[in-house]
């Protein structure tokens, strides 16, 4: 099924009540919120069988939940994976993700110099304090890769498919092979990218971690984070998952899974706006420089072309105001009138950040001038508007 069929049909209508033998005499046509944290049975031996894994069932929703589990039945089938586990926002899912997998390997993690705040913050101020080791590399440079795979002897490698604000795209599929070889577990997060672009797991990922708060909700409206695993990975998972219960809510499921039946329409629609968008900023004199990843020169061209389908590069550009100094930018964002200058990206409306203030705020200066970003770089999360009235926002709040 192409993935505008699976984002529509999968994970809906399932019998309701299966496995409990009563009441099987309708179905939804689409899943709805199941709010129930326990679940009964018609005899204590269907339960025996449920808890010892031997028949399918839900029990307790720290473990398993019919509205999440539709959930990630959509996603596993778009992402192309073993099973997706969804948990309650994108930092949960990495979290449990790099838990999992470090469970029973060496504690140290190698990871993409350029990674989302968060992150870097939860692998310095959280894992590390538990005594994992951290270390950083140019995830563009295969041979720099090769080496730390070879010095670090790392238990994960983690790193983002589009890379956050400079849009830097790695070969997965080199990174996929060293880490293979390596015997190390390779996580890619692939929040910019969506599964409507690039599936992880088809390039040698063996997890592939997306936000559901970004492009899959698309509304603004919930938080969301996905493991999808391959098949060795699942065991890890599921159990750590229902020990310590990052899991998200049957209504918050509920509504990322609304959000998927329209996402790969949305996303098609973001990605041709973000190309007329980055086409009009770079034959504007009041630009310096833009970073869209349909760009002929693109540092990351080859790799671009090889995991990217045609004409559709994300709804991601970055740009930069030709001698814009840090006031002068908060001059632009204020006078934006249609566009939100909010933090979050992926949203049906078009989102406006500043790197310097917002997410790369704790980064020291000479680290962002080694990374590429500016203080006269803003970063947009084109939304599903016209092109136009984008356009014309951007170009009156230029000045
Ligand atoms: C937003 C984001 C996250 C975290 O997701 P939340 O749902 O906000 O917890 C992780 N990685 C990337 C690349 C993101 O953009």
């Amino acid at each position: 099924m192409n993935i505008f069929s699976k984002a529509v049909h999968a994970g809906d209508r399932k019998r309701a009540g299966a496995g409990s033998g009563k009441r099987r005499d309708y179905t939804p046509s689409t899943t709805p919120i199941h709010l129930a944290s326990t679940y009964f049975y018609d005899t204590s031996e269907t339960v025996d069988k449920i808890f010892a894994h031997e028949e399918h069932g839900y029990s307790y929703q720290r473990y398993d939940n019919p509205t999440v589990a539709a959930l990630e039945e959509v996603v596993n089938a778009m992402e192309g994976g073993h099973g997706t586990i969804a948990c309650a926002s994108g930092m949960a899912a990495l979290h449990l993700a790099l838990h999992a997998v470090l469970l029973d390997r060496p504690k140290r993690i190698l990871c993409a110099s350029q990674l989302y705040g968060a992150t870097i913050n939860m692998l310095t101020k959280v894992l590390e304090p538990f005594g994992t080791i951290t270390t950083f590399v140019d995830i563009c440079d295969l041979a720099a890769i090769e080496a730390a795979l070879a010095e670090v002897k790392p238990g994960l490698l983690l790193m983002e498919t589009i890379s956050n604000p400079t849009l830097r795209v790695a070969d997965l599929d080199a990174i996929g092979r060293l880490c293979r070889a390596a015997n190390c577990v390779f996580i890619v997060d692939n929040t910019f990218a969506t599964p409507m672009l690039v599936r992880p797991l088809e390039h040698g990922a063996h997890l592939s971690v997306n936000s559901g708060t970004k492009y899959l909700g698309g509304h603004g409206d919930v938080l969301a984070g996905l493991i999808t695993y391959d098949a060795e990975n699942e065991p890890f998972i599921r159990q750590l998952s229902r020990t310590y219960g990052p899991v998200i809510g049957p209504f918050e499921a509920y509504l990322t899974m609304r959000g998927i039946k329209t996402f790969p329409l949305r996303m098609e629609r973001q990605c041709e706006n973000a190309a007329k968008v980055a086409a009009w900023l770079r034959q504007d004199a009041r630009v310096e420089k833009v970073i869209y990843l349909d760009d002929p020169e693109h540092p990351d061209r080859e790799v671009i072309d090889r995991l990217f389908p045609a004409g559709l590069y994300g709804a991601m550009v970055s740009f930069a105001i030709r001698g814009a100094e840090k006031s002068d930018v908060f001059r632009f964002m204020d006078a934006l009138k249609m566009v939100v200058p909010a933090t979050s990206l992926g949203d049906v409306h078009t989102l406006c950040l500043y790197p310097l203030v917002a997410s790369h705020r704790d980064v020291p200066p000479k680290q962002r001038a080694r990374l590429g970003i500016t203080d006269n770089l803003v970063r947009f999360s084109i939304g599903i508007e016209s092109a136009e009235d984008v356009i014309a926002d951007i170009s009156q709040a230029l000045g």
